[in-house]
């Protein structure tokens, strides 16, 4: 019942250590040996369940294990709120802390100039409300998503109330087609289920 059972790789084993988790949460030790596998995820999991960690672990692992070829953004993560951002930025950074891997928050109310340098310098993890995202792909050059491999959407019942449901799946249409997808939800409506139709690949359902 800890994270070495997981097999996870020592620096992130070590941060959770700092971070004091003891052991797995039950979103986390279910999700994290599926993703590891390289599987599309639908899971239904509310804040507060240990569900940023639940994917943040396995797509650490997988940048750790699959050394980059290009210097691009290899992971977008995608939630509602700028607050939301801030903590997942802040959890990964956490997380991430014995690694040289490099995460960007992109969000409304910051400099877009400023934000233009962060992608720019092709951080491996991208932190991104779904609005401010939109803007720099339209209005710069800044963004290039050709080598994600990674893409998580968080809170997609919200992420879809955000009012940028259509461009939702243009950004997830423009991520390549052969990637890792997990979507996390806490309820499972008729537009959720649409968008789980449009980004996963055979998904593996789970709720803790
Ligand atoms: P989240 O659901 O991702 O917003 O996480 C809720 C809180 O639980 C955060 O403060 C995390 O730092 C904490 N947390 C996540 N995983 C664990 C764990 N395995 N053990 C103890 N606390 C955790």
């Amino acid at each position: 019942d800890s994270f070495i059972k997981l097999n996870l790789p020592r620096p992130l084993i070590q941060a959770c250590k700092t971070l004091g988790y003891k052991k797995p949460t039950p979103i986390q030790a279910a999700c994290i040996p599926l993703a590891m596998m390289g599987r599309d995820l639908c899971a239904s999991a509310i804040t507060g369940s240990g569900k940023t960690a639940a994917f943040a672990l396995p797509t650490l692992e997988r940048l750790l294990h699959r050394p980059k070829r290009v210097f691009a953004t290899r992971v977008l993560i995608l939630t509602p709120t700028r607050e939301l951002a801030v903590q997942i930025h802040s959890m990964i950074q956490k997380l991430a802390q014995y690694t040289d891997i490099k995460c960007g928050l992109i969000v409304g109310g910051l400099s877009v100039r400023e934000q233009e340098v962060v992608l720019r310098s092709m951080p491996d993890i991208v932190v991104a409300t779904p609005g401010r995202m939109i803007d720099h792909l339209r209005n710069s050059m800044s963004v290039d998503l050709d080598h994600l491999s990674v893409l998580i959407l968080d809170e997609a019942d919200r992420l879809l109330q955000t009012g940028f449901a259509t461009e939702i799946q243009e950004l997830v249409r423009l991520c390549p087609k052969r990637r890792q997808t997990m979507l996390f939800s806490a309820t499972m409506t008729e537009e959720v289920k649409e968008l789980v139709k449009l980004s996963l690949n055979k998904p593996l359902r789970l709720s803790a």
